[in-house]
């Protein structure tokens, strides 16, 4: 049962959707855009929910994961109009790593004593399917139990182009040669009318599903992530949960899920004509991370908070809002920064560790799949 002080000024309707969860019974997509909706009494009501779910899920743990990203290329040319990290070739800051350099960013990555490395690039037009591979092997061979996490569905199905193979033969050569999980970035928002006007050129909804979905069936993992808080309405954000959801029910194969604002300062998206931001304020983002809780609850049991984009302070914060994963420390994380995110590019474990348990949460190291390797 709900705690009695909770019951004040709460509407029957969304005590009922409050109960529903607690009952661990499914929320449906309206139920869950209700709860998306609330406000005063309502709000700290989901967010003892969401806590409280979290915790009886996860003994009050909180996960961190050592890793590092190498962005590998930012050179790209699909015109996302929320990204400020691509450019042209011709650019002076435009960057193409060699093998031997994302060598040595591994052999980095192996001294910090990362246990993942994340690898993504832009859509470059100068790579083939070798230097893929290669990113792939040279990895491995310089730390062959370091998980390789890379490779966003949109450079799957670029890589597959260069292959001129089916997503399915692609993703077997890049497990072949080293790959363990692929993130579940270049979702964005899984609505195609919103897709058209934010990333015109990026793969559909369709194509998205399809390859996370081969992916999983052939045993590699991925995250789910959302970017939200820039055009798209508030049902969108839950049609976006509901594939996630859906897939999930039939293949299992998420680990995560990350919700991840739109960086407010964005040159592009901000400047378009006839384009209405929609940005989310903080307690926007806490209401998505405490309905994600509950509309995925016995479906995908780790949510993420981004510290690149809220910041620490607020990432913490978050923590009593359903999520149990910090995330990771990172090293590196060009994105976001030229996306306008103030945030360093580093947490030490040390500090990761002091922000959750001034939360009130006991912090584990994990791997990327979620296997705990040390508690603190
Ligand atoms: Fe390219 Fe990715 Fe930026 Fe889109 S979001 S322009 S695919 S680097």
């Amino acid at each position: 049962m709900i705690n009695t002080q909770l019951n004040e000024n709460i509407s029957p309707n969304i005590k009922r959707i409050i109960q529903k969860s607690l009952d661990s019974e499914e929320i449906t997509s309206e139920e869950a855009l209700e709860i998306l909706k609330v406000k005063g009494k309502e709000f700290f009501a989901l967010q003892c929910v969401a806590d409280q779910i979290c915790c009886e899920k996860k003994q009050n743990i909180v996960t961190f994961v050592i890793n590092r990203n190498i962005n590998f290329t930012n050179i790209c040319y699909q015109n996302c109009k929320f990204c400020s990290y691509s450019l042209p070739a011709t650019d002076p800051n435009a960057f193409l790593l060699t093998i031997d350099q994302i060598r040595d960013k591994v052999k980095e990555a192996k001294f910090a004593g990362c246990t993942e490395v994340c690898i993504q690039g832009g859509i470059n037009p100068e790579l083939n399917f070798e230097y893929y591979l290669d990113i792939l092997k040279t990895t491995k061979q310089v730390d062959p139990s370091i998980h390789i996490h890379a490779f966003s569905p949109q450079e799957i199905f670029y890589i597959s182009k260069l292959y001129k193979n089916s997503i399915e033969e692609t993703l077997i050569e890049l497990k072949k040669a080293g790959l363990d999980s692929i993130p579940g970035t270049a979702a964005e928002i899984l609505v195609d009318e919103i897709r058209k006007i934010i990333c015109p050129n990026k793969i559909n909804v369709a194509q998205w599903k399809e390859i996370i979905t081969t992916a999983h069936n052939l045993k590699i993992p991925t995250t789910s992530t959302i970017m939200y808080g820039h055009i798209e309405s508030l049902r969108d954000r839950i049609k976006h949960l509901e594939i996630l959801r859906e897939i999930q029910e039939e293949t299992h194969g998420f680990t995560e899920f990350v919700p991840l604002p739109f960086v407010k300062e964005n040159p592009i998206l901000s400047q378009l004509e006839n384009i209405r931001l929609n940005p989310s304020y903080g307690m926007d983002d806490l209401k998505l991370f405490s309905v994600a809780r509950l509309f995925l609850n016995n479906y995908i049991d780790n949510i993420q908070c981004s510290w690149v984009k809220l910041g620490p302070n607020f990432a913490q914060v978050s923590l009593n809002y359903g999520v149990n994963d910090f995330s990771g420390t990172l090293m590196e994380e060009n994105i976001s920064k030229s996306a306008g995110a103030e945030f360093g590019e580093y947490l030490s474990p040390e500090e990761i560790i002091k922000i959750i348990k001034t939360a009130g949460k006991i912090p584990a190291q994990r791997d990327t799949l979620y296997n705990i390797l040390r508690y603190y």
